[in-house]
């Protein structure tokens, strides 16, 4: 067998050369890491469901033409992507209060932001990815005026499509964090979405309840991480429990 050159190792996830020029194989891995990588396990089954919600949701976005990376489902844990030159970007979009913007501005976990809000982040692991403003990114070179404006232009029809996603089956969407690439065609450059969208990348919470269906389950040591992305999954109608099926679909929730 042949082996497949690594492009590249993150924290859960491996790039391999795709098939072709310009395209790169996405692996998801089982590792689970926390506070810059400093807390870390391995989750049998993680990477499995990691892809296949966000390959689902990828596929979605593609349709609605919000432009993105994915190509096509390879296998259980792989992708075939677009190769793209990552912006060092971290757009986060949060609804609700939670985690460091809690902290940050003292409000309590739960409440409602008077409307939806962006920050950036900048991608720096031993920095620990410090949250940056439009000033710090276009004085760095980090990305352009027009760039800017893309991301946040795209990062908010993806709040809005992830939140009527999320709230047919029951699921407040917190916050997420995305990131985008440069996807180069011939003469044109174009801002694509990058990367994943998954429980690992979100906070997701049961309307109901209020239970963390996301990674606060490995950060804050709450177990039951795999039960709760499997909940993510068999709701969005995408987890074949004897791998015989078909997908279904997200099921509307009746309140
Ligand atoms: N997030 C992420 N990767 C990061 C930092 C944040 O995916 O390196 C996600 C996180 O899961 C949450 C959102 O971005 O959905 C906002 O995270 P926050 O700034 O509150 O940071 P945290 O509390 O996770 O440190």
């Amino acid at each position: 067998m042949s082996r497949r050159r690594r492009v590249y190792e993150g924290k859960a996830k491996v790039l391999y050369e795709g098939p072709e020029p310009g395209t790169l194989i996405q692996h998801f891995k089982d590792d689970a890491t926390a506070f810059d990588g400093t807390k870390h396990e391995l989750i049998d089954g993680k990477g499995v469901l990691n892809n296949r919600i966000s390959e689902f949701i990828f596929t979605r976005l593609n349709e609605i033409g919000v432009p993105t990376h994915f190509i096509r489902s390879l296998n259980m844990r792989e992708q075939l992507i677009r190769e793209v030159e990552i912006v060092p970007i971290e757009v986060i979009v949060r609804n609700v209060a939670a985690g460091s913007i809690s902290k940050r501005l003292g409000i309590e976990e739960g409440t409602p932001l008077p409307r939806s809000i962006i920050e950036f982040c900048y991608k720096n692991d031993a920095l620990g990815d410090p949250m940056v403003s439009e000033e710090h990114i276009t004085a760095f070179g980090w990305a352009s005026p027009q760039e800017i404006d893309d991301m946040m232009a795209l990062a908010l029809r993806i709040n809005d499509f992830l939140t009527g996603l999320f709230l047919g089956i029951g699921i407040k969407v917190v916050d997420f964090k995305i990131e985008f690439g440069r996807l180069f065609e011939g003469e044109m450059m174009r801002i694509v979405l990058a990367d994943e969208i998954s429980p690992d990348s979100c906070r997701l919470w049961d309307i109901n309840t209020n239970e963390k269906l996301d990674k606060d389950r490995f950060r804050r040591d709450m177990g039951g991480l795999v039960d709760a992305y499997q909940e993510v999954a068999r709701r969005l109608g995408i987890l074949f429990e004897n791998d015989t099926g078909k997908p279904t679909g997200p099921t509307l929730v009746k309140s």
